[in-house]
């Protein structure tokens, strides 16, 4: 049975953009004695911060936790203007050194399993990498409701950076992942709630197989560098998002090359 008043407050913020859609979401949890937990922390928008404190005054609530679910700025740019605003709130993350530390704030490492109270609700940290290393969903099992960061997005694909840390392999398993907690809302950081989070995870799980199957028939057609092999597949794709596609060829190839279903010689790539 799942606890339904469960109702985190959506704060988008503010950071419209071809890779941001209209903006990320953050999420607001206010606890009946005033605690309050955020999840992700945004870029740090003047408006997302009015937003955040007039919500918090509004409920004479306290901002004591900040959750980020990976280290993208989208996600955790704005945890040093949070910080400022909120001296006492706490930054928890899973570990990504490299990244973490052009933030500034003092994060707190949390790992798979670990369960983190945040406005008096349980959230189950699940390390969930692949679109990025250390990114994590937070499962809050009452409710069977998933905050899944980057890992879907309805009505789009979400991007493996390849050259940053992402692993589709992972990435698949991530999905497959949240699919055994047959979770009954899910919270993306960007698009609207998913309620029919089975149709799509199972979805994403196709669309990449798809995928795969262009980057099969373009290696096979005879394309073998990722620009070539990106421009078979995202024909007239908006030239802002290419870069994001060449990642995503290169996330593709070289799970194909995992797999031992294709080689890469001196940047060239074949079958
Ligand atoms: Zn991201």
């Amino acid at each position: 049975m799942f606890v339904t008043r469960f109702e985190p407050q959506l704060l988008t913020a503010h950071n419209p953009g071809p890779m941001t859609g209209p903006g990320n979401n953050t999420y607001l949890l206010i606890g009946g004695e005033g605690s309050a937990g955020l999840i992700d922390a945004g870029v740090g928008e003047s408006a997302h911060l009015e937003e955040l404190t007039w919500t918090l005054d509004a409920r004479s609530a306290r901002l004591e936790r900040v959750l980020v679910t990976h280290g993208h700025r989208d996600h955790a740019g704005g945890a040093p203007a949070i910080a400022a605003a909120f001296p006492e709130a706490v930054f928890t993350k899973y570990p990504w050194p490299e990244e973490d530390a052009q933030y500034g704030v003092a994060w707190r490492s949390a790992g798979d399993g670990d369960v983190i109270v945040a406005a008096e609700e349980p959230l189950t940290a699940l390390h969930t990498p692949g679109h990025s290393p250390d990114h994590m969903a937070f499962w809050h099992r009452p409710s069977g409701t998933i905050f899944t960061g980057d890992l879907v997005a309805q009505g789009s694909s979400v991007m493996i950076h390849w050259s940053r840390g992402g692993d589709l392999a992972q990435y698949l398993a991530s999905l497959e992942r949240l699919l055994t907690l047959a979770p009954r809302r899910l919270l993306p950081a960007h698009g609207p709630a998913i309620d029919d989070p089975r149709t799509v995870l199972l979805g994403y799980l196709e669309h990449r197989r798809q995928r795969e199957r262009q980057v099969l028939d373009a290696l096979r057609a005879g394309h073998d560098t990722v620009q070539a092999i990106a421009e078979s597949i995202y024909d007239g794709l908006a030239p802002a998002l290419m870069p994001a596609a060449r990642e995503n060829v290169r996330a593709h190839l070289e799970k194909l090359r995992t797999d031992g279903r294709a080689a890469n010689e001196d940047g060239r790539w074949t079958l």
